[in-house]
């Protein structure tokens, strides 16, 4: 039989999901109705209508009398997440680009295309999302043949709500999309994801290169080394379906039973056992973009570690490392490819391992931060617009710290590209863009490198005592704006306790901001009287219980929430 593997890539909201649930429908895999973006699995990715990981799926097809094994990977679209698609494309020879007919080319079709083009794949641009009144098809349609230089008939038109269109692209996939290759020797497996499972032990998402991966075989890790027996192998189609074997560009699962997660690398080939065979080219793992540390409640912090330990099995770009903090306690610094990154990762902790963290604002990783040569990370900001909002784009971007790189026009669009400081970008800039065009231009970057940059630490001390995990390092331009803007929030959040206590924020040491608490003695059983031992008692056991959940500060106690409250952007 046939293989083509491929997957589909957008800019986020395109229509990705609903399109795999419209093929999954075609080829037979669940009926109609069965629900909306399947492959969708994580309760995190359902709730909030977003993909987080790739996810494949297999499908059989039937087109002129041939029958074929479809493999499909659902991508993310968000920025964050373009780790995921760079994987999901090692393992496919071709992608669906669906562009969405309302909303035409965006920043992240861009860059996804790129990646697409890098790994030589072919590319079938799909318009979606024509059943919308909305939909402006001829525009996008010119767009995409300015962009691809590909011809109007290149390019399918597809509904993936109504289901218009998807038999056809369908239909091209296994006519333009090559076969993947079928090298029979050696045996090489790259695993292009994994997670784990209680009872079969580390499980790799594969792309079988060469060579064939059996059950009951011995294989081994290519850099780790780490030997196993292959427990079960199969193919993934909404569940896990067992086979007896995977053959050469086949894409499926491995349970590998191993039970120390860092054995299982992503990236990683799969060979077999004590063979001397070349792994394939890996991936680089990204670079962490933005820091933020996290504290479990006293006495999970055994707990928080073996959670991020599994989370990184199916995020491999996660990096941490503990942190012992006088105020806070003990918890992790953790590395992150962006805001909305470190947004799931937290939910994903409290909800999957029922940890409560606390977190602290996030902040860019700065380079040599106690010597005289302070830099700062900068990235290539790339911006889709449609052209009538370039004079607003650029207004906007003129407010920030920027180097002007280039503006390339296409169709209706421009593309603005800039460098500028990450810590600006991820402030506020992204919102920003959104309202200065009504919501139409879209934005992309990637680290372009460091740059020399001023920076100097914002401290807090309560009570006179400095705050350890909280101090900010960021430029001294905007230090002091910051450092008071500290002190008038967390006033305003303190609960009075039965001294006065100050407040203060500090640049280098030198205090800039002040306010104080007053003393307030709050008795709860003031109001009770007569002897009531009982009520008494039961009232100094509801305010010890209420008290669980909180943190010290210095010499005084507050609840966590207001760490919550204070660390909230504005
Ligand atoms: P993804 O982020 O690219 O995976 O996009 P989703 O598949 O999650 O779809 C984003 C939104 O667009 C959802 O609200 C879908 O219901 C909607 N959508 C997707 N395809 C179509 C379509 O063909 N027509 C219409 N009208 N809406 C669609
Ligand atoms: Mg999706």
């Amino acid at each position: 039989m046939e293989i083509r593997n491929f997957a589909i890539i957008a800019h986020i909201d395109h229509g990705k999901s609903t399109l795999a649930d419209r093929m999954l429908e075609i080829t037979g895999v669940v009926k109609p109705g069965s629900g909306a973006q399947l492959l969708d699995t994580m309760e995190l990715e359902k709730e909030r209508g977003i993909t987080i990981k790739l996810n494949p799926a297999r499908m059989q097809y039937k087109f002129q009398d041939k029958d074929y094994q479809l493999n499909l990977i659902d991508t993310p679209g968000h920025v964050d997440f373009t780790y995921e698609v760079s994987r999901s494309l090692e393992a496919v020879d071709g992608v669906v680009l669906l562009i969405d007919a309302s909303q035409g080319v965006q920043a992240q079709t861009l860059s996804n295309l790129h990646l697409a083009e890098k790994s030589g794949l072919t590319i079938i641009p799909a318009i979606n999302k024509i059943d919308l009144p909305t939909a402006q098809v001829e525009e996008t349609i010119e767009q995409i043949v300015s962009l691809l230089a590909c011809r109007r008939e290149d390019i399918c038109l597809v509904s993936g709500k109504t289901g218009q269109g998807v038999s056809d692209l369908l239909n091209k996939v296994v006519t333009k999309i090559p076969s993947p290759q079928k090298n029979i020797e050696p045996t090489r497996a790259l695993v292009f994801d994994s997670f784990f499972d209680s009872y079969l032990g580390v499980v790799a998402y594969v792309k079988v290169e060469s060579g064939q991966i059996s059950r009951n075989r011995r294989f081994q890790m290519s850099a780790t080394k780490a030997q196993f027996d292959c427990i079960e192998v199969g193919y993934l189609q909404l569940k896990k379906v067992k086979s007896d074997h995977l053959s050469t560009g086949e894409i499926g699962y491995l349970a590998t039973g191993l039970k120390t997660i860092q054995d299982c690398r992503v990236g990683d080939t799969i060979i077999i056992a004590n063979s001397d065979v070349e792994p394939l080219p890996g991936y680089t793992t990204p670079r962490p973009m933005v820091y933020a540390s996290f504290f479990p409640d006293a006495g999970r912090e055994r707990d928080l570690a073996v959670a991020l330990d599994k989370l990184r099995l199916t995020d491999a770009s996660l990096v941490y490392e503990p942190i012992n903090s006088k105020a806070l306690g003990l918890g992790y610094t953790i590395g992150f490819l962006g805001l909305l990154h470190l947004e799931i990762i937290k939910e994903r902790i409290e909800r999957e391992y029922d940890i409560t963290v606390l977190v602290t604002t996030p902040t860019v990783a700065y380079l040599n931060l106690n010597t005289s040569d302070q830099q700062e990370p900068w990235v290539e900001l790339e911006i889709v617009s449609p052209q009538r909002f370039f004079g607003q784009v650029s207004e906007l971007v003129s407010q920030y710290r920027n180097e002007f790189v280039g503006v390339e026009y296409f169709s209706d669009r421009v593309i603005c590209r800039y460098n500028a400081p990450l810590a600006d970008i991820i402030a506020d800039f992204y919102d920003r863009l959104k309202s200065a065009s009504s919501g139409y231009a879209s934005m992309d970057y990637h680290l372009q490198g460091y740059r020399l940059a001023d920076l100097v630490p914002v401290d807090l001390l309560v009570a006179g005592e400095k705050i350890d995990a909280l101090t900010q390092y960021m430029v001294r331009s905007k230090a002091e704006r910051y450092g008071r803007q500290l002190v008038d929030k967390l006033k305003n959040l303190v609960p009075r306790q039965n001294f006065e206590v100050s407040l203060q924020a500090s640049i280098g040491g030198k205090i800039i901001a002040r306010a104080d608490v007053p003393a307030f003695r709050k008795d709860v059983t003031a109001k009770l009287y007569g002897g009531d031992v009982t009520r008494k008692n039961k009232l100094l056991e509801k305010q010890k219980k209420g008290k669980k959940r909180m943190r010290h500060l210095g010499r005084i106690e507050i609840p966590s929430e207001v760490f919550v409250e204070l660390l909230k952007k504005n």
